[in-house]
């Protein structure tokens, strides 16, 4: 080996060691985590909203109105408080340098859970810094280490809820692969005990509250035989040690992909648990499946914090043209319907599915129009007048 390779591989063992390092003080703090708020025994409750870039401030405006008409007497009892949070817009973000701004990540702390609009996260070509992702850093500030997908498709017996795990994976050195000389480029993919032993309790928990049989483990664990494969070894030993009455499933995420909707295939899916990446891809194809971005949202879930936002991003190109008023908000008003059930309000978030089935498929009075029809806010009277109706025949 010639003195240059000598060197680049000392360089890079060097990195390699100093990332090891920090993943060890990190492995300390996941340890000492609390245990889950209990917010049923919460007196108060803050709900910090967090508008987001392009659409998400007209969308995020609707899921407002719609926390603030299915929470009416939590809000007019001051035990919940819907706390506006500024300062988290591309504009500024390009202006201090900065993807999430020390004020802002205070003021999301100071929150029980969010409600966020998509953030943009710029890539080459953009006219904006090439700032790392906004959504990563606040996923890593508040420790969300879930990322909570339901998918319903009742039509197709289909009730599933995905548990992505939110923080480790190919993700949390993404930016600090190693390029050892021009030649080689490594990156890493990181799979912590404490990390997976936690992402464990909250899906089988999940399992156990709401009447779930079965949580099917997602990896590529026959060829990623250590992050993969301790994965699934160590999920399968939570459920064995602490949850026995729940029957634990693999399979690898190739044939998952390809075969999401196969009846045979995915025949007991209910809860499935899934590492970072595949997480990522499964969990899009399934929403896809599903009826696409108005219909799906997702929960970021820790101990001590939540945020909720929909799958979609910040749609530049109606942004761009004016066109926000007409978004369609169903995405981030089902996300507000998952913090209303988190928050421990479970009959309040199925009326809002309820009313969501009734104004878009069963008496679909409003259909969105793209510059002249009904607008986002009109979808939004329709929704809550529909929201009180149900109120009204369940009173
Ligand atoms: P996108 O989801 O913004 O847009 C994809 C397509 O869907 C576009 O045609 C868009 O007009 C349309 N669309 C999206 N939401 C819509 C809505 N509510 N109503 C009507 N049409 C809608 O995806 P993209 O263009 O790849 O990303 C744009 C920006 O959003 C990027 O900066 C990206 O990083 C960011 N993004 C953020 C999040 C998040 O914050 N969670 C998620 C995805 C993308």
């Amino acid at each position: 080996m010639d003195a240059l390779h000598t060197q680049a591989i000392e360089r890079a063992t060097k990195r390699f060691g100093e990332l090891l390092a920090g993943e060890f003080e990190r492995i300390e703090r996941v340890k000492q985590g609390g245990k889950p708020k209990d917010y049923a025994s919460l007196d108060h409750i803050t709900i910090g909203i967090l508008p987001g870039d392009g659409i998400g401030p007209t969308i995020v405006q609707q899921a407002v109105r719609v926390l603030e008409c299915l929470l009416a007497d939590q809000i007019a009892s001051e035990r919940i408080e819907i706390r506006p949070i500024d300062g988290l817009t591309i504009e500024r973000r390009a202006e201090l340098g900065e993807s999430l701004p020390q004020d802002v990540l205070e003021a999301a702390l100071a929150c029980d859970v969010l409600l966020k609009g998509p953030l943009v996260t710029p890539r080459p070509g953009d006219p904006w810094p090439n700032l790392v992702s906004a959504n990563s850093l606040l996923r890593r500030g508040l420790d969300l280490f879930v990322g909570m997908r339901p998918i319903r498709m009742p039509d197709q017996g289909i009730d599933w809820t995905f548990f992505r795990e939110n923080l480790e994976g190919e993700y949390i050195w993404g930016d600090k692969g190693i390029q050892v000389n021009d030649d080689l480029a490594v990156d890493f993919k990181v799979c912590t005990l404490p990390g997976t032993e936690r992402l464990a309790r909250m899906a089988l928990n999940y399992a156990r509250d709401n009447g779930k049989t079965t949580v099917t483990v997602v990896t590529k664990a026959n060829i990623v035989k250590h992050a993969d494969g301790n994965f699934q070894k160590t999920i399968c030993d939570v459920a064995e040690r602490e949850y026995p009455e729940i029957t634990v499933q693999t399979r690898l995420v190739d044939a998952t992909a390809a075969k999401l909707m196969d009846p045979d295939f995915n025949k007991d899916f209910q809860v499935i648990v899934l590492p970072n990446l595949y997480g990522d891809i499964v969990t899009d194809i399934a929403a896809e499946h599903q009826g696409g971005l108005g219909s799906a949202a997702s929960a970021n879930l820790g101990t001590q914090h939540a945020l909720f936002e929909a799958i979609h991003g910040t749609a530049p190109t109606l942004a761009e043209r004016g066109l926000a008023p007409w978004a369609n908000p169903c995405s981030v008003i089902r996300a507000a319907g998952l913090l209303v059930g988190h928050i421990g309000f479970a009959d309040r978030r199925a009326l809002l599915e309820r009313a969501l089935d009734i104004c878009c498929t069963t008496e679909r009075r409003v259909v969105m129009g793209m510059g002249d029809g009904p607008t986002s806010a009109d979808f939004t009277d329709y929704l809550t007048e529909t929201i009180e109706g149900l109120k009204g025949n369940a009173a």
